[in-house]
C-alpha cells in the first residue's frame, strides 16, 4: 500500500467531536474557515503526497499560485525542498474530499514539537495564527484520538524524511525564542496524554488544565461573555 494511502487511513480522526471551522469560518469574510483560505494558509504537499494524490484524486489539488509571480516567489523561496505549494477545490467540498485531505491540513493547527534533546514531547500550535484559529483557544476540545494519531503519523514521516525531524526541532527553537521574548511558556498537549506549559528557558514541565490556556482575539473577548458556550 502506499505510504501517504495508509499514513491518511491512519491519521483521519477528527481533531474535535465537532466541525471547528464552524467556529472560525463566521470571522473571516468570505466564510471560509481560515485554514482553507488560501490568503491564510497555504498547504505544503510532500511531493510523494503530491504524487500519490495526483494519481488517485486527480483535480482535488492544485498548484499554488500567488496573486503575483513575486508573492509566488517568495512563498515557494520558504517552502522546503520536495514539498509542493497547493490548493484544493475549497471548504464547500471538502466532505467529498475528506479522504484526499493532506497530512498538513489534518496537523493544522499543531506542529510537533521537539524539546532541546530533539525528542518530540507532543503537539504545540502555529502561534502566528492565534489570532485566527478558534481552535488554538480552545485546546481543550482536542481528542485524545487525534493526538494519538497525529504521533503516530509523525513519527512515520520523520522515519521517511530525516530532515523533517531537524525541521522541526529548528521550528521549537524559534517557538522558544518567541514565548521566551513574550514571558510565556508554551502549551502543549503531551504525546501521552495531558497538557502542558512548557517553559521555554530550560525547556520544564509543569502539568496544566487546557482550559486555561490563552484565548486570542475575538476569542477571547467571546470568552469574557455571559454564554460563552454559544460563540
Ligand atoms: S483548525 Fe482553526 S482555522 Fe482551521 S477550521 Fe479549525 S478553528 Fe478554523
Ligand atoms: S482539503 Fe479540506 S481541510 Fe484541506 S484545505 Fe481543502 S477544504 Fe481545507
Amino acid at each position: 500500500m502506499d505510504f501517504f494511502a495508509r499514513l491518511h487511513a491512519d491519521f483521519d480522526a477528527p481533531i474535535a467531536a465537532f466541525d471547528c471551522g464552524e467556529k472560525c469560518a463566521p470571522y473571516n469574510p468570505g466564510g471560509r474557515p481560515f485554514c482553507c483560505d488560501p490568503r491564510h494558509a497555504v498547504p505544503p504537499l510532500y511531493r510523494e503526497e503530491w504524487a500519490y494524490l495526483q494519481s488517485v484524486a486527480p483535480g482535488v489539488w492544485q498548484p499554488w499560485e500567488g496573486e503575483t509571480p513575486e508573492i509566488t516567489a517568495a512563498l515557494q523561496a520558504e517552502t522546503p525542498d520536495g514539498q509542493v505549494l497547493a490548493v484544493c477545490r475549497g471548504p464547500e467540498h471538502c466532505a467529498a474530499q475528506r479522504p484526499y485531505r493532506s497530512v498538513t491540513c489534518r496537523a493544522f493547527p499543531f506542529y510537533p514539537y521537539l524539546n532541546r534533546e530533539g525528542d518530540f514531547l507532543g503537539l504545540a500550535y502555529y502561534w502566528q495564527y492565534a489570532d485566527r484559529c478558534w481552535l488554538i483557544s480552545n485546546l481543550h476540545v482536542v481528542s485524545a484520538e487525534y493526538v494519538a494519531q497525529f504521533v503516530c503519523a509523525y513519527e512515520r514521516l520523520f522515519a521517511r524524511y530525516p530532515e523533517e525531524r531537524e525541521t522541526y526541532r529548528y521550528h521549537s527553537i524559534i517557538a522558544r525564542r518567541v514565548f521566551g521574548r513574550r514571558h510565556q511558556e508554551i502549551p502543549l498537549l503531551h504525546r501521552a496524554g495531558g497538557a502542558y506549559w512548557v517553559r521555554p528557558r530550560d525547556g520544564r514541565l509543569r502539568a496544566a488544565d487546557p482550559r486555561d490556556f490563552p484565548k486570542y482575539g475575538v476569542y477571547a473577548i467571546a470568552a469574557e461573555m455571559p454564554f460563552p458556550d454559544e460563540t
